[in-house]
């Protein structure tokens, strides 16, 4: 049986009138660290405890790709877990420790198979869990690199659990390595954690993940706003089994402008602080959800440029930043992006006001694009473009 140390050693701080503080009331009092933890030397004492997966590798814990390489010192190892639905990692010890960081390796390859969200624990008992830490919306972007978190805890204790509910992208969990450090009171750090947002509305719902240090975003309401107004019209225009719930994540730590996967949208920071108007971004990436589903070989030419199409005909902002792109004679159909949209946005105007609509539904039933052009246009894509580029006026 453990006894919890106390937490908080109230002193009167009238103790320190005249030495420390200029002025102060001999009533009110101050935490000072336990002098007993703060005995406890910063070290990492993984290798004290024992380790329990829920989900092993098929191989077993001692197989080349088994929970045994999670803690074997050696980040050019690593553990697999397969079919993961969520996965808690418990550690075990023989007497209490003072746990206040842990280090995640990343694996070698496949980002999708690192956590995405998680929490971590402590207990006394392997039943009742005290929550120390959590994350949400986290993207590691080096391999085999290792990163390290801080939280405060002034409690000792025998088992520790890091409970992982969301994978990157993937349903295969890895990690190179896992350590848990010990650390006294003075050394601990509060590292700040990502400000998270919830909202539903108009049938659909977000999860805003803010990782950037700022507190408040100058356009965190506009992309709100774009996908509380526009997602629910994708949904029901394009695809009505498209997922209800997204996140979005600002990352400080991606240098291009913004990327759709799973059911997340990641924002660049550095992108939104430079361009905080551009909330019709919503639109384009969010129709990435929308598209996920068609079937077959479709290049991203042709999907970055049906997404650039609905952003022209959805997006909200006026002026938008983001324009198509007028036609020139060294552009072709899988120009992608305005270059494709503009062409879409052509045949639309002159052939068939629903072209973009009907060509998403064939793509979602695997009908090939070029196919898909001959049936609804009576010519190829080629030949559709000869026509658009002889009078490419809308
Ligand atoms: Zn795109």
């Amino acid at each position: 049986m453990l006894k919890k140390k106390t937490l908080k050693w109230l002193i009167p701080l009238s103790i320190f009138c005249g030495t420390l503080y200029t002025s102060c009331s001999p009533h009110t009092s101050v935490d000072l660290p336990d002098p007993e933890l703060e005995t406890i030397a910063v070290k990492d004492v993984t290798d004290d405890a024992q380790l329990r997966v829920s989900i092993e590798n098929p191989d077993g814990a001692t197989g080349q790709e088994g929970s045994n390489k999670l803690v074997d010192g050696d980040t050019t190892t690593k553990y697999l877990a397969k079919e993961f639905k969520s996965l808690n990692i418990d550690f075990q010890f023989d007497t209490a420790k003072l746990i206040a960081s842990y280090e995640f390796t990343t694996g070698n390859d496949f980002d999708g198979r690192d956590p995405m969200d998680w929490k971590f624990y402590g207990s006394d008992d392997g039943q009742n869990w005290t929550e120390l830490d959590s994350h949400m919306g986290m993207q590691f972007r080096k391999r085999r690199t290792t990163y390290k978190f801080y939280f405060k805890n002034e409690q000792q204790f025998t088992y520790y659990r890091w409970s992982i509910s969301k994978l990157y992208n993937d349903n295969m969990f890895q990690a190179s390595e896992f350590r848990l450090i010990q650390m006294p009171p003075s050394s601990q750090k509060d590292a700040p954690r990502e400000k998270i947002d919830s909202l539903s509305k108009n049938g659909v719902s977000l999860v805003f993940i803010n990782h950037s240090d700022k507190s408040e975003l100058a356009y965190q309401e506009r992309l709100m706003n774009t996908y509380f107004s526009v997602y629910p019209k994708l949904i029901a225009d394009f695809n009505p089994d498209a997922k209800k719930k997204l996140y979005f994540i600002i990352d400080p730590t991606y240098e291009g402008a913004a990327y759709a996967f799973g059911d997340v949208v990641v924002f660049s920071y550095d992108y939104m602080e430079g361009n905080p108007t551009d909330g019709d971004v919503v639109v384009h990436e969010t129709m990435h959800h929308i598209q996920q589903g068609y079937q077959g070989n479709v290049p991203g030419w042709l999907v970055e440029g049906i997404a650039d199409n609905v952003r022209y005909h959805y997006g909200i902002d006026d002026p938008d930043p983001w324009t198509l792109q007028d036609y020139k004679p060294e552009h072709n159909f899988d120009g992608s992006y305005g270059i494709t949209a503009r062409f879409l946005l052509w045949i639309e105007t002159h052939k068939n006001e629903n072209f973009v609509k009907e060509l998403d539904r064939a793509l979602r039933n695997g009908i090939n694009y070029n196919d898909f052009f001959r049936q609804s246009l009576g010519k190829s894509i080629e030949d559709t473009w000869s026509e658009y580029a002889q009078n490419p006026a809308l």
